[in-house]
């Protein structure tokens, strides 16, 4: 019965902090335990997405990657980028001009010395790089520096 209680008063308090950001209405919140994140992500996805890690810099994984598709959250599935929204950056990670609306939040970051911008997923939260104003000036101006590990490719058939 204790538990049943403390569900509904988290669940309630999550309804009232989310149903303020009207922006991501449309995209439904998921809330996991980090035990269930462990028990479903790899052990780099976990440190990337959950422990806010960083993948190594490196011309593999997406960061070479340029055909017609998708990027979705590599936790919860949620499309987070498009394919023609990648450039090539030369930074060693995968680099958008932009994200899908409303799909990713931004969060100021102070640690490591920088002030820099972190983005992570609006559905779940979870780490999925940094966004940087180096971008192409042509387009947006932004470099959205997402980690391999954050995503997943999904090809256009
Ligand atoms: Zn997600």
């Amino acid at each position: 019965m204790k538990n049943i209680f403390l569900i509904t008063l988290l669940l309630t308090s999550i309804t009232v902090s989310y149903s303020q950001e009207k922006e991501n209405e449309m995209i439904k919140k998921i809330t996991k335990t980090e035990k269930e994140w462990k028990e479903t992500l790899t052990a780099q996805q976990y440190f990337v997405l959950r422990q806010k890690g960083t993948d190594a810099p490196s011309e593999s994984g997406y960061t070479s990657t340029f055909e017609k598709g998708t990027y979705h959250c590599a936790a919860c599935d949620l499309q987070l980028f498009k394919s023609n929204s990648k450039f090539e950056s030369h930074c060693g990670w995968p680099s958008f001009d932009d994200a899908i609306k409303g799909t990713v939040e931004y969060v100021l970051d102070k640690t490591h010395g920088m002030i820099r911008t972190e983005i992570i997923c609006a559905s779940c939260g979870s780490h999925l790089g940094h966004v940087f104003d180096d971008g192409p000036k042509e387009t947006t101006g932004k470099r959205y520096c997402v980690n391999t590990t954050s995503i997943k490719f999904v090809k256009q058939e």
